[in-house]
């Protein structure tokens, strides 16, 4: 029988885990055409998270878990629960029941009968959402699609059963500053992509602020572009065409009137403007090379503090 693994990231979610066990289990219970294993990444959680998958563990063989030394993010979570995977198929999903498990059989039968190596979900609505979060989500997969080679779609979820050979390309992705959005468009592979409509958390409360999402799509395309880079070339060139285009004013200027002084509230607009340019662009150049920074140290994503077989 085929196995399918499902990797659930959970921080602090006490309240949503028992619901969604149940749920889990009963969806396994109809998917009776493949075998199940779970996999629980507890991220650092403060509540009572760890003790809740300990029990599932020791009263269910298919509940395995991971549990980190502290807060690493939902990215790493991720990442360690495709690493522990040992089915042919895994699954991601969040602990909150906001990606429904009921998809599950839908998604599982685009894998194997419909010849996908992935099958995705997408949001149709952002109904319950701020409407200026919604706006700032909707440019930044405009400018990202537009800037990088990475085919990432509006409302994506990271929601999505895939085949091994997806799972293997994504573990071979060995960078430290994850961004999974970006990587499962990058890998390719033929996508389909499932569209639902948005589910409320089940309990619990989200932990993405809009200034923690702010920051995460930077990331976002910091990892997956270097169009800014060019930000600082393109600028400094139209900038000397300009300065150029204005000498050449100065001096018929002076040539014709004779007024050479003078201007100084203009000089004073030009530097204080070429100065934020300038350091505008630094702080690109900075972000990137913080990134690359990172990326040489080395270190492991995540570290293991338990697991179903015990404390290491
Ligand atoms: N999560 C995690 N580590 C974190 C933050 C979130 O593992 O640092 C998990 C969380 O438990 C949930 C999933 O990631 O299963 C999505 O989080 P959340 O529901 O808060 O995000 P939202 O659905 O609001 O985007
Ligand atoms: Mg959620």
């Amino acid at each position: 029988m085929p196995k399918i693994s499902v990797v659930v990231p959970c921080y602090n979610e006490q309240d949503a885990l028992p619901l969604f066990y149940r749920e889990i289990t009963r969806v396994a219970g109809e998917m009776n055409y493949a075998q199940f294993e779970f996999i629980f990444i507890d991220d650092g959680s403060r509540d009572d998270t760890l003790p809740l998958l300990r029990q599932f563990a020791a009263a269910d063989a298919r509940v395995r878990f991971v549990s980190f030394s502290r807060n690493f993010g939902k990215e790493a979570g991720m990442l360690a629960g495709l690493e522990a995977a040992t089915g042919d198929f895994v699954a991601l999903m969040d602990a909150d029941l906001q990606d429904p498990p009921a998809l599950l059989p839908e998604l599982y039968k685009a894998v194997t009968e419909e010849g996908y190596d992935c099958a995705a979900t997408r949001r149709t609505t952002r109904e319950g959402e701020p409407p200026i979060r919604s706006f700032f989500a909707r440019m930044f997969y405009k400018i990202i699609n537009r800037i990088s080679d990475a085919d990432i779609v509006d409302g994506a979820r990271d929601y999505r059963l895939m085949r091994r050979s997806v799972v293997d390309a994504i573990l071979s992705m060995r960078e430290y500053n994850r961004f999974s959005k970006g990587i499962f468009g990058w890998v390719g592979f033929r996508t389909k992509w499932v569209p639902y409509v948005n589910v409320e958390r089940a309990a619990g409360e989200t932990k993405w602020s809009f200034w923690k999402l702010f920051l995460y799509s930077l990331e976002g395309i910091a990892a997956f572009s270097t169009a800014p880079l060019a930000i600082a070339s393109v600028l400094g060139f139209l900038l000397c065409v300009i300065a150029f285009l204005y000498i050449v004013v100065i001096v018929a200027k002076t040539l014709l009137f004779g007024e050479a002084v003078g201007g100084w509230p203009s000089m004073m607009c030009i530097i204080l403007f070429l100065g934020g340019i300038q350091l505008f662009c630094m702080g690109i150049l900075g972000q990137y090379l913080a990134k690359t920074y990172l990326e040489t140290k080395k270190r492991p994503v995540y570290l293991v503090r338990e697991t179903e077989k015990g404390v290491k």
